[in-house]
């Protein structure tokens, strides 16, 4: 089974029994549950595209290790041409969903564990690449998704994961046996993560020989013993489980998923096991991780922007104000942004170059940059979105408003009939229900449950702001800059 289809992979969930708690309660049928299903059918857009003949120079390519036709989602990028096709497939991915569909994580923690492991090899005489080879070779034929986690809750910042006064709070190796390792902790914030197959776990930091046993990088199933995972809540969420809900979702069919995914003790068998005490190699495993993440920012919310952009425009058509000069304006300013961002995902990926291990690698000063804009112009873009949509998108009655038959006027009218009556527009462009959706599908965006894919994930996804500051610091190579000043001045010292 080389690409299985959406349907197929929705399917495929429900083989697994993975544990899943939301609101206080154990999920048995997580799979339908109208909370978590679209993020699930946000998932399935990645198996489908992948099947669309016009998208397949796009979303599928040839494997490295069988060369075998796969979804680019398992790839290991060949070239700096695999780099830009990633980043235009993750553009046309979140342009189908105007959603975070979660699969990039895993295809990030490939790429940066099949170079790291080949690394690791190469100083310890370990086999730890060949393991992972192994695993990407089943996860390919089987056409799975892998959760790539990184973070860590961290507890008190200020100290290392050993000085913890609670040995939890960075995910370790508790107990080392002849055939594998026992793991504890937790990671939090994981996209996708209950909608995965398995997870490949990668430690959040670099970390020094104090931290050895946090050095540890693993691949395990999402319903393996001991793992469970809590639900992380979204703006909004329980408008989902109101019955016949649909205009007041915004964005009825996909979402994001975040969890908290905890390690109770979990065993982990040696051919799972990618790094085990390296602790040298951790900072190279994270910068990779996060390198590739950040790319993938360029592609994912730039996909996402194109939809709110539309959306912009179409309220504004709705409002009958497309044709104010201040409209088009901001229409341009949001287009420039959200190009701006492209031009670095593009950037660092045509500026990419060869790992030791034969895969590309983008150029990790660029793709700092390109991170270092999305915490920034997705919240302008919002913001113009929200200039041009206007106050209704938050102060709209609901759908079952304008859908009731309550007589409340003097003459007959009902409820449906008011709101239908005073928030039409421009009735010749629109029904008032299409305003109505592209408001709310607005709102969903800025302020609602796809908020959490668009804005604060923009912010902290990939790593917090700082994280790419202390990154453009280190490549930013200013020695090399002052010496270009003072050649040009006549300073010869
Ligand atoms: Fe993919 Fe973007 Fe979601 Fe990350 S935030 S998993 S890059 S869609
Ligand atoms: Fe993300």
């Amino acid at each position: 089974m080389a690409l299985m289809t959406g349907t197929q992979y929705i399917e495929s969930l429900r083989r697994l029994n993975t544990r899943v708690y939301m609101f206080g309660e154990k999920i048995d049928n997580w799979v339908d549950h109208p909370i978590i299903r679209p993020s699930i059918n946000c998932v399935a857009v990645t198996y489908d595209l992948a099947n669309d003949p016009q998208y397949e120079d796009l979303m599928t390519a040839t494997s490295n290790l069988t060369g075998k036709k796969i979804n680019r989602f398992a790839h290991i990028h060949q070239s700096t041409e695999d780099l830009k096709k990633k980043v235009k497939m993750q553009r046309l991915c979140g342009q189908k969903t105007a959603s975070c569909f979660q699969r990039c994580v895993g295809m990030d923690a490939f790429n940066a564990e099949y170079s790291t492991t080949f690394e690791i090899d190469k100083k310890y005489g370990t086999d730890y690449h060949e393991r992972f080879k192994k695993f990407l070779e089943f996860v390919q034929e089987n056409d799975l998704v892998v959760d790539g986690a990184m973070t860590d809750p961290k507890g008190n910042r200020s100290l290392a994961p050993h000085a913890q006064e609670d040995p939890d709070l960075f995910l370790r190796i508790k107990e080392r046996r002849a055939d594998g390792i026992v793991v504890r902790g937790a990671k939090c914030h994981q996209t996708g993560s209950i909608n995965s197959h398995w997870h490949i776990i990668m430690p959040t930091q670099a970390m020094r020989e104090e931290d050895k046993n946090y050095a540890v990088s693993f691949a395990c199933p999402s319903d393996a013993e001991g793992l469970y995972m809590i639900y992380g809540r979204q703006a909004c969420d329980t408008r989902k489980l109101e019955e016949g809900a649909d205009v007041d979702l915004g964005n009825k069919q996909y979402g994001g998923q975040e969890a908290l995914v905890v390690f109770d003790d979990v065993f982990i068998p040696n051919e799972y096991v990618f790094m085990a005490g390296e602790y040298d190699f951790a900072g190279m495993l994270v910068e990779r991780f996060a390198g590739f993440h950040r790319q993938s920012y360029g592609g994912c919310k730039v996909g996402v922007g194109d939809v709110v952009i539309g959306a912009a425009a179409l309220a504004a058509e709705y409002n009958g104000a497309d044709k104010a000069s201040h409209i088009k304006d901001k229409l341009i300013e949001m287009t420039h942004l959200n190009e701006t961002l492209y031009a670095c995902g593009i950037a660092c990926s045509t500026e990419g170059h060869a790992t030791e291990s034969g895969s590309y690698i983008i150029d990790l000063l660029l793709a700092n940059v390109c991170k270092q804009n999305v915490t920034r112009f997705p919240y302008e873009i919002v913001r113009l979105a929200e200039d041009i949509a206007g106050g209704l998108m938050v102060t709209m009655p609901s759908e079952k408003d304008f859908k009731s038959d309550l007589v409340v006027g003097k003459n007959g009218e009902t409820i449906g009939d008011v709101c239908n009556k005073y928030f039409a527009a421009n009735a010749g462009k629109c029904s008032t229900e299409d305003r109505l959706r592209i408001l709310r599908f607005l709102e969903n965006i800025c302020l609602g449950a796809s908020a959490v894919g668009y804005r604060t994930e923009s912010m902290h996804g990939a790593g917090s702001p700082q994280a790419q500051r202390i990154m453009i610091q280190r490549q930013g190579n200013i020695e090399g800059k002052k010496q270009l000043a003072k050649h040009i001045a006549g300073i010869h010292k």
